[in-house]
Parts: C-alpha cells; sequence; structure tokens
C-alpha cells in the first residue's frame, strides 16, 4: 500500500536553549526575559544565530515556551508564548497586533495612539504608533528587525495602513548592534502628518528635519496641565512640536511660550497653535532651554504654569549622577519663573531614573529655589504605554504637577 495521505507540515524545529538549574522560575511567574548568565551557554547555544526563535527548557528538559534569542546580549532571551509548540510567524504577530488595537479601539476614539508597546502587548521589543492610516515601526532586537517582513505582513492584514516608515533610530537599536536608518516602507508621505490629541490637531515629521515622530505618552499629563492653565501666562521648555503648549493655548490660557532649540520642532508647534486657532496667543522661542530659564530667572519673570519635560538627562546608568543634577537644576529654575499659587509640570523620560529618585530631584529643587508646594499628580504614560506586570521598571516616564506658594 502506497502512503497517499498527506501529512500536515511539521512545526518547525526551533534550536533548543537550556537554562541553569532553578533558573526556569521567573520564567515561569511571568517574566519574559532570561539574561544571558541564566543560560546553558555551550557551544551550541553559542552558534544560534542572533535572532532566532528559540524553544526555552528548564535545566531537566521541561518546555518553558518559545522565545527570541540573542546569545550575545545581556538579555539573551525574550520570552514570546509559553506555548512550547507555537510557530512563530506573520499570523502569531498579526493575533498580538489585533489585540493591540482592540484595545486601543477600547481606550480611544480616534486613531492616534501608540499601537504596540514592546512586551506589554505581547512583541518583545517592537514599537508601532499610529497617525490615522500612517504607522511608525521601530525593530528594537535583532529577532524584530529579521522578521521585520513579517511584521509589515501581519501590520496589513490588521490595520491595512497606506504609509509605513520604519524609524529604527533607538538607543536600544544600537545595544544590540543594529544600525540607525529612518526609511519609508510602504506607501509616501508628504512633509508632517497631522494627528489629533485630547482635541487638538498637531503635526510631526517622522521622515525629514528631527525624524522623530510624536510623544503620545505625555496625553493624559498635557489634558491635565492643560486644565489648570485658564487665564494663565504658560511656558513650556522642551516644547518639542508644542504638545503641552498647544493643549494649554486651546484650553484658555491667555498667553504661551514655546521654548526648544529645534526650529523644525518649533514650526511645528507654531503650525499646530494655527490649526487650533490659537496663533494669536503663541510665541515661539528658539533657545537653549536652561539659558532661557536663567535668563527669566534673573529678569524676575513669573508664569503662573511652567512645563519643563526635558529630553532623557540619563542616556545611561554612568550618567545618573551628573542627570539627577539636571533634573534638580531644571526644577530649581522653573520653580523660580513659578508666580505663587501657579502650577509646575516637571517630567523625565530616563529609563534610568526611576519615580522616586525623580521625585527626590524635584523636591531638592524646590527647596533650593526656595520654594514651598505641593505634589498634585505622580503620573506615568497613557495606557497606550501598558507596562508588563513583571518589568515595572519599563514604566520610563515620570510627571510630576506641583502647586507652588
Ligand atoms: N516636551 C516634549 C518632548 C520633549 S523632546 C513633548 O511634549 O512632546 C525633547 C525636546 O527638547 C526636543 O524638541 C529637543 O529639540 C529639545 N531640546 C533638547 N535639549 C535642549 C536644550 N538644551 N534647550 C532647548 N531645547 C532642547
Amino acid at each position: 500500500m502506497t502512503d497517499t495521505i498527506a501529512t500536515p507540515p511539521a512545526p518547525p524545529r526551533y534550536p533548543t536553549i537550556r537554562l541553569h538549574p532553578g533558573r526556569q522560575k521567573r520564567v515561569q511567574h511571568g517574566h519574559p526575559w532570561v539574561y544571558s548568565n541564566e543560560v546553558q551557554m555551550d557551544q551550541p547555544a553559542k552558534a544560534v544565530p542572533a535572532g532566532s526563535p528559540v524553544r526555552l527548557v528548564d535545566a531537566g528538559g521541561t518546555p518553558l515556551g518559545v522565545a527570541t534569542f540573542n546569545p550575545h546580549t545581556l538579555i539573551a532571551a525574550r520570552m514570546l508564548t509559553p506555548d512550547p509548540a507555537a510557530v512563530i510567524d506573520s499570523t502569531f504577530i498579526a493575533t498580538r497586533i489585533e489585540r493591540a488595537l482592540k484595545l486601543r479601539d477600547a481606550l480611544f476614539d480616534r486613531p492616534f495612539y501608540r499601537l504596540i508597546h514592546a512586551e506589554a502587548d505581547g512583541l518583545p521589543a517592537l514599537i508601532v504608533d499610529r497617525y490615522g492610516d500612517v504607522v511608525t515601526v521601530q525593530a528594537n532586537s535583532i529577532f524584530m528587525e529579521q522578521r521585520i517582513g513579517e511584521v509589515l505582513a501581519a501590520l496589513d492584514a490588521v490595520l491595512n495602513p497606506t504609509t509605513v516608515i520604519l524609524r529604527n533610530d533607538s538607543t536600544q537599536r544600537a545595544l544590540e548592534g543594529l544600525p540607525e536608518e529612518t526609511r519609508l516602507a510602504k506607501g509616501s508621505l508628504d512633509g508632517a502628518l497631522r494627528l489629533e490629541e485630547n482635541g487638538n490637531a498637531f503635526f510631526a515629521d517622522p521622515l525629514g528635519g528631527q525624524k522623530t515622530g510624536w510623544f503620545y505618552d505625555q496625553r493624559d499629563n498635557r489634558a491635565f496641565i492643560a486644565s489648570l492653565a485658564e487665564g494663565a501666562r504658560v511656558i513650556d521648555f522642551f516644547s518639542y512640536n508644542g504638545g503641552f503648549a498647544v493643549t494649554c493655548a486651546t484650553r484658555g490660557a491667555r498667553s504661551v511660550v514655546a521654548v526648544d532649540r529645534s526650529q523644525p520642532a518649533l514650526d511645528n508647534a507654531a503650525r499646530a497653535a494655527e490649526a487650533n486657532g490659537v496663533a494669536g496667543i503663541f510665541e515661539t522661542r528658539r533657545a537653549d532651554a536652561f539659558n532661557e530659564l536663567e535668563r527669566l530667572a534673573a529678569a524676575g519673570e513669573k508664569f503662573e504654569v511652567v512645563i519643563v519635560d526635558p529630553p532623557a538627562f540619563v542616556k545611561s546608568k554612568k550618567d545618573l549622577a551628573v542627570g539627577c543634577r539636571a533634573y534638580r537644576k531644571m526644577t530649581r529654575l522653573a520653580a523660580r519663573i513659578t508666580a505663587p499659587g501657579g502650577y509646575l509640570l516637571a517630567a523625565s523620560c530616563s529609563h534610568n531614573v526611576d519615580p522616586p529618585t525623580f521625585a527626590e530631584q524635584v523636591a531638592r529643587g524646590l527647596v533650593d529655589a526656595g520654594r514651598t508646594g505641593r505634589i498634585l499628580r505622580s503620573a506615568g504614560a497613557g495606557p497606550d504605554h501598558p507596562v508588563h506586570p513583571h518589568l515595572p521598571e519599563s514604566a520610563y516616564l515620570k510627571a510630576q504637577v506641583l502647586q507652588l506658594d
């Protein structure tokens, strides 16, 4: 008898990576990372090409699931699924994107948000931001880099965006030895793209200029400070494309100044002010933020709302002390120009500064300025930047709003 019955294709046999005895516990409890010193890095493990999916097993051979693997990085394995038989293809990725999209549909009325926030959305090291029919994609691991074709196919299947921009310019990529590049992967983009947030229109230019998009993480913090801006003189340092400044302007501020050293960023802010009908009370000022803070403080100028949301001052752990001093100084100068009874929003997006450490710098800065006050809000990023329950440290954004006496 001949064998004519077609057998289903065998599931792919991913290389097996074995952990040291006892090192399976964190993964079993749901932690998504395995460090390189927890892996039995024998010759076969070292020979697994960086970026491969692997079958992770404990020291006794019991399967733990499928992970992405890179033998050369401190985080050697990132869990994809506890299912040891899972096939990692564009369908797998599309299922995760669908789940993330459903969540954003529940959270937001309009299609402008971070769609995929890496581990928390089940797609380690992948970031996708959505601007209506345009998406930007950042692949922060070799695994995601190598599977970018599957990622794009999955995005097409779930969302079918007209334009896809690969925005591969992060410091995480450098850690994985990946090059920086920003380019169009699909469609076209004519100048800046338009987005909506808190009912306002904004502009961002992920291809030209600074090649950065929009920081959706501050959405709720922008709405909060803007709710206190009625009738206020507002100044927004490190304004970028005007997220805080324009939101305050449309919520009834008397006057708003956006300060940044980047002219393209200020142009986007001015364009947003125009589009939202608040150009008459809106001023952009190209300056170094610290110089401008010093100048205004020396001149005795006061504002009822002061916002300082700078780039990360602590890019790596070795910069911690210097960066902390910069947050403290920033707070001291910002407090000096905050009117009595006014509000100060100080923020930090440094992964390496935890919330208590940031709060301490803000508190010290206030003392240095000779000011007292009270914290009204200590917040992080909005819910389109979910946090993996086992990676609380990935909640990188800290924003404090204080009222000063
Ligand atoms: N607050 C912004 C995000 C800040 S991004 C928002 O809500 O979207 C950091 C911004 O700081 C960039 O636009 C950059 O041009 C600006 N910047 C960095 N260093 C600066 C400095 N020393 N003085 C003024 N602007 C600076």
